[in-house]
C-alpha cells in the first residue's frame, strides 16, 4: 500500500549533467521552534505530575497538610477513559461528569492530527520527546542508530494497529450506560490515581519491560512510537486527511538523499513528491537537513507552512479546546473531599471491573 505520492522514475544522469546546488540562504530554525514547544509541553507534564502526586499524598494522609487542587491535565494520561467519554458523548449528546478534561484533550489531539499530520507525536507528546532524546543520545554515543530489517520492521509496525484495534473493539462494544457505570464507579473515578500508583509501585515485570523499551530506544529511533503506541497509530490514521504534507520539488532537488537519512520515521522522502504516510509526524527534520533552496517544504494545500505557523496552529487548537472546556465548566471534575478520602487511601482495593 502506497501512502505517499511517488516521484516518476529518475532518468539516468548523463556524465557532466549533475544538478548545481543552489544553497539555502537562511539558517534552519524549524528544529529550534519544535524543541521549544517540546520542552514547554514536557515541563507542563512534569508540573502536572508533581501537583497530582501532592494531591494524592494529601488524601493518603487523611486530609492532613498542604492541600493541592487536582490538575485536570492529568487526564491526558487516560486515553482509554477519554475514548470512552467520546463514545458516550456521541451516543447521548451529554458531556461526562468525570474525566471530561481528558476527553477534550483527546479531541484537541485528534483535531491537531486532522490539520497538522501526526504532529502530536513530534511536538507535544512527552513520551515522544523522551524517546527522541534517547535515540539522539544513542546516535551521539555510537555514531549511528540501527534500523530493523524489513522482515522484522513491517510485522512489528503492525503491532500498534493491533493494539489500537483491541482498544477500539473494547470501547466500541460498550453501551453509553456501561461506560457511565464504569467511569462513575470507584475504579473509574480514581483511574488517574491507579495509573500513578502503577508507576509508584512498579512490579518486576513492568520495570523490566520499561527498562528494555528504554534500552531499545537508544539504538532504534522512536522504538515505542514506531512499533507499539496505539495512540500514535490512531492519530497517524486520522492524519491521512490532513492537508499538511512535506513536498519535494524535483527541479532544485540535487538527489543527495539527506532528507531520507534524517527522517526518524524512515520514509524515503527523496523518492517522493508528497509525503502522505501515517508515519510522518510533521517534525521538519527532513526539511532542516535539505541543503537545496526550495527543494523541500511543508505545505498546507498550495501554501508553504513554516514551522512557526504549525506551532501557532497547534497552540490555537490546544488552547481552544482547553479554553472551551473551562468556559463551559467541564474542565474540572468536581468531587467532594469525602469521596477522595474514602477512595484514594484504599486505591489498591479497587480492581478493574
Ligand atoms: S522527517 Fe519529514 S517526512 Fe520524516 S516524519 Fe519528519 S516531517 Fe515527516
Ligand atoms: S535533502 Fe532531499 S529534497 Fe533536499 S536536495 Fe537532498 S534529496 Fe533533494
Amino acid at each position: 500500500m502506497s501512502c505517499s505520492t511517488l516521484a516518476p522514475p529518475r532518468p539516468a544522469a548523463k556524465p557532466g549533467t549533475r544538478k548545481k546546488l543552489r544553497q539555502r540562504s537562511a539558517p534552519d530554525r524549524t528544529q529550534a521552534v519544535r524543541r521549544a514547544v517540546q520542552v514547554l509541553f514536557f515541563a507542563l507534564n512534569v508540573w502536572i505530575g508533581v501537583e497530582f502526586y501532592l494531591f494524592v499524598r494529601y488524601f493518603e494522609n487523611g486530609g492532613q497538610g498542604w492541600k493541592i487542587e487536582r490538575p485536570p491535565g492529568v487526564e491526558g494520561w487516560l486515553p482509554i477513559a477519554s475514548l470512552m467519554n467520546v463514545k458516550a458523548l456521541l451516543l447521548t449528546g451529554e458531556l461526562p461528569p468525570h474525566h471530561a478534561a481528558g476527553m477534550f484533550l483527546l479531541l484537541s489531539f485528534v483535531f491537531i492530527s486532522l490539520l497538522f499530520r501526526k504532529a502530536f507525536c513530534s511536538w507535544l507528546c512527552p513520551v515522544g520527546a523522551f524517546s527522541e532524546l534517547l535515540w539522539k543520545v544513542g546516535r551521539q554515543t555510537f555514531r549511528k542508530n540501527w534500523r530493523l530489517p524489513r522482515w522484522a520492521d513491517i510485522p512489528l509496525r503492525s503491532l500498534k494497529y493491533i493494539l489500537l484495534g483491541l482498544f477500539l473493539y473494547a470501547v466500541g462494544s460498550m453501551s453509553a450506560a456501561a461506560i457511565r457505570a464504569f467511569l462513575n464507579g470507584p475504579y473509574g473515578v480514581i483511574a488517574d490515581v491507579k495509573m500513578l500508583n502503577f508507576f509508584r509501585y512498579l512490579g518486576a515485570t513492568a520495570a523490566i519491560t520499561i527498562g528494555v523499551l528504554v534500552l531499545l530506544s537508544f539504538f532504534v529511533q522512536n522504538f515505542w512510537c514506531r512499533y507499539l503506541c496505539p495512540y500514535g497509530a490512531l492519530l497517524g490514521l486520522l492524519s491521512r486527511w490532513s492537508p499538511a504534507r512535506v513536498r519535494r520539488n524535483p527541479d532544485p532537488c540535487i538527489d543527495c538523499a539527506k532528507c531520507t537519512v534524517a527522517c526518524p520515521s524512515q520514509l524515503p522522502v527523496d523518492e517522493l513528491i508528497a509525503v502522505r504516510s501515517p508515519e510522518c509526524t510533521g517534525c521538519y527534520e527532513c526539511i532542516a537537513a535539505c541543503p537545496a533552496a526550495g527543494a523541500l517544504q511543508m505545505t498546507a494545500g498550495r501554501r508553504r507552512l513554516p514551522a512557526w505557523a504549525m506551532a501557532a496552529g497547534i497552540a490555537v487548537v490546544f488552547l481552544g479546546f482547553v479554553g472551551y472546556a473551562m468556559w463551559n465548566g467541564h474542565w474540572h471534575t468536581y468531587l467532594a473531599d469525602e469521596v477522595y478520602l474514602r477512595l484514594i487511601p484504599n486505591a489498591h482495593e479497587y480492581a478493574h471491573p
